[in-house]
């Protein structure tokens, strides 16, 4: 292996132009890598410096609560390489600094298909993995093979295997047992040369009922999901926003079935495991938070669950926020809701 380079490290870094809500905190430094080698040199210099490390791609599922006292590693390595084509199956590895959704679009044009429900998904390919994404009823899990990465502490590469990413609704290893372990440098994927298509999430059914009957291809998948999104969520460049900021509760069969005696408008959604998903925009919608604003902080006004900065840029406010939502949704419902984004920073 060659020699570690120098690379361009900055303190005392803003870091409102980094992350999708548009928070304001610094870091104590902050480095672009661009390359393997500009890497292993980044995470030297940490440990020399005595710096945690924290990875970053896009800053779309990040709340800032105030200064981070780490290195913020903004990882911007590029490249998609297609390893084989065997029968009907594809196998690429494409580097963790690479846009999502251009990958998406990319995968369309050669002809590679199971990813396009997950179209318009902001952030990087390293990141995917991190909470399983997940939308329009498929999740990032059907379709990754391997994920390579290294340990923070010393460098040393690591390959997971599917089964090794534990990957559950909105979760894997990369938040549990390996948190704050790794940084991913790239990911496998399988896809499908044949052209399959996934239809039957509600949004995506009634979207292809009110259309001609003719065969609905994986680019025709692809636009839906574009137009679905773009006409239902707030594009952070205009709002700032992190999408959905607490997750559907995972809650007992039991509980749901009580729970939809009371409220029967509540949607719930049946899991293998006999437990059952709750809607969480629902309820916050039912705890009368939809279009609430508060000291520059509040929920959007068509949906729910996203939380906006509307200029207070403070994140420790929308953490407030937040937690009185849930505290709300806790004692109207008895549920509690888990924060999606992942929380840095020491509150200001
Ligand atoms: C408008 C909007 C809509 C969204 N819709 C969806 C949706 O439909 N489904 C969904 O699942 N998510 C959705 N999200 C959330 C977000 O897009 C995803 O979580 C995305 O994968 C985050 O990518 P990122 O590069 O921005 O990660 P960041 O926000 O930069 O980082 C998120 C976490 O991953 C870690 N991380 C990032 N890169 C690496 C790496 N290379 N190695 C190790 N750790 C890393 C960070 O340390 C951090 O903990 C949405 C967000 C927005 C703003």
């Amino acid at each position: 292996m060659s020699t570690p380079e120098a690379v361009n490290i900055q303190r005392d870094k803003a870091l409102g132009s980094y992350n999708t809500l548009a928070l304001q905190g610094r870091a104590q430094a902050f480095v672009t890598v661009g390359n393997e080698r500009e890497l292993l040199a980044a995470l030297a210099q940490a440990r020399s410096l005595g710096l945690p490390v924290i990875p970053l791609g896009e800053g779309s599922n990040i709340v800032l609560a105030g200064d981070v006292e780490a290195l913020v590693l903004r990882q911007q390595c590029r490249g998609i390489e297609v390893l084989k084509t065997a029968g009907d199956a594809v196998t690429l590895r494409v580097a963790a600094g690479e846009n999502w959704h251009d990958f998406v679009r990319w995968t369309l044009r050669q002809g590679y298909y199971g990813l396009e429900n997950l179209a318009l998904i902001p952030g990087t390919v390293g990141a995917a993995p991190i909470q399983n994404i997940g939308a329009y009823g498929v999740e990032l899990r059907a379709r990754v093979l391997r994920v390579h990465a290294r340990y923070l502490a010393d460098d040393r590469a690591v390959t997971l295997s599917n089964e090794d990413c534990a990957f559950a609704y909105r979760d894997s290893v990369f938040k549990g047992a390996l948190r704050d372990q790794l940084v991913i440098t790239a990911v496998d994927f399988t896809l499908s040369l044949q052209a399959e298509v996934t239809t039957s999430y509600p949004a995506l059914a009634s979207y292809f009922e009110a259309c001609p009957s003719r065969a609905v291809t994986p680019q025709d998948v692809f636009d839906a999901v574009v137009q679905i999104r773009r006409s239902r969520l707030p594009d952070p460049a205009v709002v700032p926003n992190a999408g959905s900021f607490f997750k559907n509760p995972v809650i007992a069969g039991e509980t749901a079935a009580a729970l939809r005696d009371s409220y029967p408008g509540l949607p719930c959604f049946s899991q293998s495991d006999g437990r059952v998903k709750v809607a969480a925009a629902w309820m916050i919608e039912h705890c009368g938070w939809k279009g609430f604003r508060r000291d520059g902080v509040g929920v959007h006004e068509q949906h729910a669950l996203v939380l906006i900065n509307y200029g207070g840029d403070n994140g420790a406010l929308l953490l407030d926020l937040a937690a009185e939502i849930a505290s709300s949704v806790r004692d109207a419902f008895g549920v509690s809701l888990e924060i999606e984004p992942r929380v840095y920073g020491d509150r200001r």
